[in-house]
């Protein structure tokens, strides 16, 4: 029998094209509930799910910060049976932190950690009933390293690489699998919308200084890289649906080989200090020479894959 999937924020990016990906398998192991915050917006998704919708896609209501919207949207779900769970809803937040409220903060949380924490609360006892189950969740290179700016968002992130670390531990006892998946920079809405935040945001209480390293050298640098280095949703969704395929997924995969320069420096230093000290010059001393960097590792002339194939 199909494998039913349980998708979280699927009207645009990696979400919709995760969703398309599953419902079209050729070999048509997977049943996807494609959810979404807000069916108003679910055109998009109809269209690309072509001739799946309705048969191998279905299209339902579900905001991963409402415990009422959770538990309708399992309701609706034959025998409430999720096999595999992607926690893919999320929303990101730069800028200085002196310039971000604290409800703002606990906001992002609320989405990126709690939202994944409650759907995984609400399918965890059927999973373990049934001694099988897949647990994905996408997370971020910025939930293995901070991110100058994005303060708020990696730690999100981080939260979420310790809690399912934690939690896969556990769940091998029940023969049910956790992914983290870590893209880079993704060319969908989120960084538009993040961008659009910041143009017309006021960052109160934020010192000139601090503004102007945000303005003149994170916001440049930070376009540069979704320029050179961006993936597309559909690659990201790739990836995860081989992982979904997998006896045996592994516990992390970084989506983006032309990233992995920059992991490498945390990963070959558990101080921190290379990473902390290379980005910190890369963009205050050499800012031609990141943009020099990204342009090389885009076109390929820089090494890009790290460790075994
Ligand atoms: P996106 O903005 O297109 O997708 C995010 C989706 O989450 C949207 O459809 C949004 O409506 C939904 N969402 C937000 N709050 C929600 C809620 N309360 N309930 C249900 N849905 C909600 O951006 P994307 O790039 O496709 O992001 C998908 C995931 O990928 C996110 O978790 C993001 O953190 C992660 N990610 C993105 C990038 C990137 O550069 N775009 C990089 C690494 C990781």
């Amino acid at each position: 029998a199909p494998r039913t999937v349980l998708i979280s924020g699927c009207s645009s990016g990696i979400g919709l094209e995760l969703a398309v990906q599953l419902a079209r398998d050729p070999r048509q192991r997977y049943q996807v509930v494609a959810t979404m915050r807000d069916l108003g917006k679910k055109e998009a998704l109809e269209a690309a799910a072509g001739e799946a919708l309705g048969q191998t896609l279905t299209v339902a209501q579900l905001d991963v910060c409402s415990d009422e919207s959770v538990a309708q949207c399992l309701s609706c779900i034959q025998g409430g049976e999720v096999d595999v769970l992607v926690n893919n809803a999320g929303m990101g937040a730069v800028g200085p932190v002196e310039g971000l409220s604290i409800a703002a903060m606990q906001n992002i949380f609320d989405t990126n950690f709690f939202g994944a924490v409650r759907l995984v609360k609400a399918v965890l006892p059927g999973m373990k009933r049934r001694r099988q189950g897949h647990i994905v969740v996408v997370s971020s290179v910025m939930g293995l390293q901070g991110v100058m700016f994005n303060d708020v968002y990696a730690a999100s992130k981080f939260a979420l690489e310790g809690f399912f670390e934690s939690l896969a531990i556990q769940l091998l006892q029940f023969n049910i699998f956790i992914s983290l998946v870590e893209p880079g920079p993704v060319v969908t809405e989120f960084e538009g919308k993040l961008l659009a935040q910041v143009s017309t945001a006021e960052f109160p209480d934020t010192d000139p200084d601090t503004l102007r390293y945000f303005r003149d050298f994170y916001l440049p640098a930070s376009r540069e890289l979704f320029r050179s280095v961006g993936q597309s949703p559909q690659d990201v969704a790739q990836v995860i649906v081989k992982i979904i395929g997998k006896a045996r997924p592994p516990l992390r995969r970084q989506t983006n080989a032309r990233y992995s320069p920059l992991t490498l420096l945390k990963a070959v230093d558990p101080s921190g200090v290379l990473y902390v000290r290379t980005t910190h010059s890369l963009l205050f001393r050499w800012p031609r020479l990141l943009n020099l960097g990204l342009r090389c590792l885009a076109c390929g002339c820089l090494p890009t894959r790290v460790g075994p194939r």
